[in-house]
């Protein structure tokens, strides 16, 4: 009990540092409220606070973490589309910028590669990695929630053998692509309808592919800030290990993985696949207790609750800042 107020107490606080150093020192308002009423962002400071402090509350307990994770995602993509609509049809303190952008991950990639230079969106992104590992890709992202909502309840399938050839393959495109653009100039404008294809064809795989398979096929196959995430989560020492000493190879931990990494070679080798994102939900379908985090020296418990620190902060105050 205490410990668990310990979590939620220093969440609330190092959510409250984020958003009060954005508040104070960012000339324009960053934070909704503020932007509405003036004054404003210090109330939602302690609201989104607050918020962090009751996910993380929740979050402690692995057999909550699933259910948590998925509404709590979810609702952050609905928040963000929100504003995203509002500034469509002319609500301009909706926006960032005031100016609109594609909210397709892709373009976290192609954009820097077409323009010649890094966005805040890039820079964002490659700080989140750096902090927390893979977490972009199972708390934070607007699009990947979408798919994990799909991908709806338990999955049974078997495993997904190819998905590396098509993620690099569409890697390579969208690089190739955004090169090939600049390169001949192509109007910005034709270049974010290439984008919104991309987009489209992403739904398309969320809503029908990954919802029939019942994992995330457009986060594990399709996406290339995903591909990023795989490979750039290293520089983060945050792991997920399953000790094959208790492990009973009974295969039940597969079923909560949306990721596909949990395969029953990835479970030999004692660590999740590739695209694993230390979301955690297959912590508690382990009879054994044999998946766990790590961090360095520390304990699985302590390592698991140092991450969920960080994950949760994370998620807590981008919600209070994303939007496009
Ligand atoms: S794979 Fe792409 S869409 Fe999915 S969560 Fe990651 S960045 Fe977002
Ligand atoms: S292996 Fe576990 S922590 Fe990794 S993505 Fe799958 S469910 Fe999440
Ligand atoms: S649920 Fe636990 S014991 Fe069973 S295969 Fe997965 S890690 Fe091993």
């Amino acid at each position: 009990m205490q410990h668990r107020f310990g979590l939620q107490l220093a969440v609330f606080l190092f959510t409250s540092f984020i958003l009060v150093m954005v508040q104070l020192k960012v000339q324009n308002p960053m934070l909704l409220l503020e932007r509405l009423v003036k004054g404003g962002g210090w109330f939602e400071i302690i609201l989104i606070a607050g918020y962090g402090a009751l996910v993380a509350g929740k979050m402690q307990e692995p057999a909550k973490v699933q259910a948590w994770r998925k509404y709590t995602w979810f609702a952050f993509s609905i928040f963000f589309f929100t504003q995203l609509g509002l500034g469509l049809i002319g609500a301009e303190k909706f926006l960032m910028t005031g100016e609109l952008h594609l909210p397709v991950p892709m373009m976290i990639l192609a954009g820097p590669v077409y323009r010649g230079h890094i966005s805040v969106m890039t820079i964002l992104f490659l700080s989140t990695v750096l902090l927390s590992g893979p977490a972009w890709c199972s708390h934070i992202c607007y699009f990947g929630a979408i798919d994990g909502m799909a991908a709806g309840g338990r999955t049974t399938r078997a495993p997904f053998h190819n998905k590396w050839a098509l993620k690099s393959t569409v890697f390579l495109l969208v690089v190739a692509a955004a090169i090939a653009l600049r390169w001949m100039d192509v109007p910005v404008l034709t270049a974010t309808l290439i984008a919104g294809g991309f987009g489209i064809v992403g739904l398309f795989l969320i809503l029908i592919v990954s919802r029939r398979e019942g994992r995330m096929v457009h986060c594990t196959a399709y996406c290339p800030i995903g591909t990023i995430v795989n490979i750039a989560r290293f520089v983060n020492p945050f792991r997920m290990r399953i000790d094959r000493t208790t492990c009973t190879d009974c295969m039940a931990c597969k079923r909560s993985c949306k990721y596909d990494a949990l395969n029953r070679e990835d479970i030999a080798a004692g660590k999740p696949g590739m695209t694993c994102t230390l979301c955690g939900d297959c912590v508690a379908s382990c009879h054994a207790g044999s998946i766990q985090y790590r961090f360095f020296r520390l304990s699985p418990k302590t390592a698991r609750n140092l991450y969920l620190f960080i994950t949760v902060s994370l998620h807590a105050s981008t919600m209070a800042l994303a939007r496009i």
